[in-house]
């Protein structure tokens, strides 16, 4: 079978630790799991229902990839390689942990066939990374990058959070001079969200997390966007900045709502089968994905036919999230939503492309649900 190229993430659901904000499909374990987990998901990628069809872009995610060995990882790429090959060009990323990576698994990794890695950083600051359960240092991170300079990869991004408990407008900036100043083709920035389920969350109840109130939060947004288009990282997200053409292409079929292949516990993907556009999400638990896999029974645990409502939606929310906009053609949008969205100036509107004004990228979710018909 061949078609049109789509994108293919792979999800690895092990860390070394559970961060206490996490609430990602990911699972502190250890020993023979791993193994089976890894062979499962190769028989998964090989089993694939669209084998054939070339990859657009692969993205190895988590979980922590890099906590898997060089030759584990190797592996699961070859997979997709042989079951998707990629498109010329075709951007291959791998998240990793700097505490997870040294020099000859970035080798391995780079000889394998991947040309971008997405380093989790979050802070450069060794309390902070205490606080957050990473099992990384400070120092790890620029060791990291020049590691992945030195083993060849193309590209580079570093992910960092803000709005962490304890943290002043003042860290947030040295945090983001220190990231900045390592030069790297891309910067992921998230606000900290207090998810439940997490030990964050229970923290926060018992009012035990000191959290940077709303006005801070917004500085520290608004610094960020400054200083990054101060070194060249020009902003292309709402939470992603990146050196012209280092923009994530993988990243950008989700915000551009297109359709993609995932395997892996856990792994939303979501396509096109007997012309309904379906999201399905694989079984969580990796004892029970492996179960899944080695007999041959329903990997699904949830699948869901999304409606021509639920498409719009999707799109409005993802597309709004990009500075160059989105096609509005074949959408329809709530009148009164839309005077009020205009008259707040959230919103610019060229012919048939709609995006958010600055100030509007603080309202990006209110922006979708103001727009979007009852
Ligand atoms: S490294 Fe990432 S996926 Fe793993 S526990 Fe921490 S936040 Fe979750």
């Amino acid at each position: 079978m061949s078609g049109e190229p789509i994108a293919v993430y792979i999800h690895t659901p092990f860390c070394p630790s559970k961060c206490g904000y996490c609430d990602f499909n990911s699972y502190a374990m250890t020993g023979e799991i791993i193994d089976r987990t890894v062979r499962a998901i190769e028989t998964e990628i090989r089993q694939s229902p669209e084998a054939g069809r070339p990859a657009k872009t692969i993205f190895f995610g988590g979980g922590t990839p890099t906590f898997l060995s060089g030759d584990q990882l190797t592996g699961l790429l070859r997979a997709v390689l042989e079951t998707h090959p990629p498109i010329p060009g075709a951007e291959i990323t791998s998240e990793a942990n700097p505490g997870t990576v040294d020099m000859p698994k970035f080798d391995a990794m780079v000889a394998a066939g991947f040309n971008r890695v997405s380093l989790g950083a979050q802070s450069f600051d060794s309390s902070d990374l205490l606080r957050l359960g990473r099992v990384h240092e400070a120092s790890h991170v620029a060791q990291a990058v020049s590691a992945a300079r030195k083993a060849g990869f193309g590209s580079i991004n570093i992910d960092l959070m803000f709005a962490l408990p304890g943290q002043s407008l003042k860290a947030w900036e040295t945090n983001l001079d220190l990231a900045l100043g390592l030069k790297t083709d891309h910067l992921s920035l998230y606000c900290l969200t207090i998810e439940p389920n997490t030990r964050y969350y229970r923290l926060h109840l018992r009012g035990m997390l000191d959290l940077p109130d709303d006005t801070t939060q917004v500085a520290m947004y608004e610094m960020a966007v400054t200083k990054c288009a101060g070194k060249g990282l020009a902003q292309y997200e709402i939470s992603n900045f990146a050196k012209p053409g280092h923009e994530s292409q993988h990243n950008l079929c989700y915000w551009r709502a297109e359709d993609y292949l995932a395997f892996g516990p856990g792994a939303v993907g979501c396509r096109v089968v007997d012309g309904q556009r379906i999201r399905s999400t694989n079984l969580k638990h990796p004892l029970g994905y492996c179960e899944a896999v080695e007999s041959g029974t329903n990997l699904a645990c949830e699948s869901d036919v999304l409606s021509a409502e639920d498409q719009a939606f999707e799109r409005l929310m993802l597309g709004l999230r990009l500075n160059s906009g989105m096609e509005t053609t074949g959408l329809t949008f709530d009148p009164a939503g839309l005077k009020k969205v205009r008259e707040r100036g959230w919103i610019w509107e060229e012919g048939s492309r709609m995006g958010l004004t600055e100030e509007g990228r603080h309202f990006c979710s209110e922006v979708a649900i103001q727009l979007s018909p009852e």
